[in-house]
Parts: C-alpha cells; structure tokens; sequence
C-alpha cells in the first residue's frame, strides 16, 4: 500500500495526504475511522467499526432489495416548475443540475419485482435530488407505486429519504401529502399491507404523511427521522434537546418506530414480515 509509505523521518502534510488518498479512502462520519471505500460498497456502506449507515441512492437501495429481473417503472414524469420559482437559483436550473447529477428525472424511483418469494411494488426516494423533497412528481409517482399495489394486490413498501415538502413547488407540493395518505386509506381498505421504511433522514412533510402511515414503520439504525428539524426546534423552544432527539433508536423507545433493521437484515427482514403477514 505504496500512499501510506513515509520517507525516513518526514511528515507528509494532510492536504498531500488527502490528493494521495481521494477516491479510494473514506472517514467515517461516527467513529471517524478510515474506511476503504470498495470495502465499504460491499458492505453496502455500512461501517464494520461502529455501524454507521451511510446514505445510499435509490438504486443501489433497489438492487439491495429485490432480486434480478426487476423493473423500473413511473419514469416519465418530470416537474413543470409551475411557479416559475426562483431563489437563489432558478429552480429550473436547480433541476437540471439535479437531474444530471443523479440521472434521475426527480427524487423517486418506483420498480416492481421479486422481494424473496413476494412481488413487491417498491418505491425509493433519492436524497441526492435536491434533498429528496417531495414536489409534484414525487407525490405523483408514489402514487401510482400505490395504485400499482391496488391494481395487482402487491404489497407495497416505501424507503423515504427527504428533507421534506419542496419549497419551490409550494402548495403543489404540500397537495401530495393528502394524496398518497388517501391513497394509503384505500389499502388499508383493500388490506394491502405497506411497510414503510425510514432512513437518513426522513423529515418534514413525508414524516408527516405516508413515512409514519405503514402498517409496518421501520428504520435504519441511527437515522435522522422528524418533523421540523433539531436545530429549528432547539432555535424555536430554546431549549437543548435530549440526547439522540429524533434518531431511529429515541424514536423506537418512545414508541414512534415498531422496528430498528439493520441495512443488511432489511431484505430478510421484509421478506419475513410479508410471509407473516400473509402476502
Ligand atoms: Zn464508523
């Protein structure tokens, strides 16, 4: 491992040590340890020091879940930005950066396939599409996942991941809550089951709507999962909060969570829990 060789005596300065290393080496958020990053997509980027769960994108998160031969589905949709909403950056523009970076069309992938032995309508949000808030599209997207599991008798499971409603498309987007919680409503109905699962973060409006809906609301471990965020309740109340405020493991034991499943027991775990509840 030639970039950790030093010449007698001299100290390699950070700054070189971070051009040497860029690319292969990551720190670990929680323990800060330096973790090698192939080393850490096999463990689908879940640190093995402390059990920090990295953020993933929604389609890493798919092919986790469902066996091969899924298929992506609802692609089509994309944001009309229809209040011309500009802030610090037009919001078109933002969603051109977005789109480019992810090479995704907004903040949701929806498939369909095998999870184990169950088909499964599953739809993921991407944290890395302007913070996975939820707009139109997303709303409209998870939507049809819903009327996918109402066509078929597919369970359905949701992975959030969002900062929330998305400002930029105001009340269009604060629409989608009502939506999908109808939505949800007509399952429930039809007793279709639907787990719902939270990971870093899950916030806002998706916490105040179908993230906390499931018949089954689980999380990853140690994930951000609230209504408005700690720093604007600390700020409004002024008052510190308690230690882990609104992490998955405070959220379990005051009875918000009914599971905490660790990344790489999720898809046993789901697969499981369909088998016993009947789907
Ligand atoms: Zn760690």
């Amino acid at each position: 491992m030639s970039w950790f060789k030093r010449e007698d005596n001299e100290i390699v300065n950070d700054s070189e040590k971070t051009v040497r290393t860029e690319g292969l080496w990551i720190r670990c958020s929680d323990c800060g340890k330096i973790l090698f990053k192939a080393e850490l997509e096999a463990n689908q980027q879940v640190c093995w020091h402390c059990g920090h769960h990295f953020r993933i994108d929604a389609r890493t998160r798919i092919e986790n879940l469902l066996e091969p031969g899924y298929e992506l589905v609802d692609l089509e949709l994309r944001s009309t930005d229809p209040l011309n909403f500009t802030d610090l950056k037009p919001y078109k523009r933002r969603l051109a950066e977005a789109q480019a970076k992810t090479g995704l069309n907004d903040a949701i992938v929806n498939a369909v396939g095998q999870l184990g032995p169950h088909s499964v309508v599953l739809s993921v949000m991407e944290y890395a599409f302007i913070g996975g808030s939820m707009g139109a599209v997303v709303g409209e997207t998870i939507a049809r996942a819903v009327d996918r599991s109402l066509a078929t008798r597919h369970p359905l499971i949701i992975v959030a991941a969002s900062g929330g409603a998305r400002m930029m498309e105001g009340i269009a987007s604060l629409m989608q809550l009502a939506k999908i919680s109808a939505g949800l409503a007509r399952m429930d109905d039809a007793k279709i089951p639907y787990i719902s699962v939270m990971t870093d973060p899950t916030t806002g409006g998706v916490t105040a709507s179908f993230a906390m809906l499931g018949d089954l609301n689980i999380a990853e471990p140690g994930a951000l999962i609230g209504f408005a965020g700690p720093r604007v309740i600390e700020q409004t109340i002024r008052q510190k909060l308690p230690e882990g405020f609104q992490r998955s493991e405070f959220l379990l034991e005051h009875g918000f969570l009914d599971a905490i499943v660790p990344r790489k027991e999720m898809k046993e775990y789901l697969s499981q829990t369909l088998s016993w509840m009947g789907a």
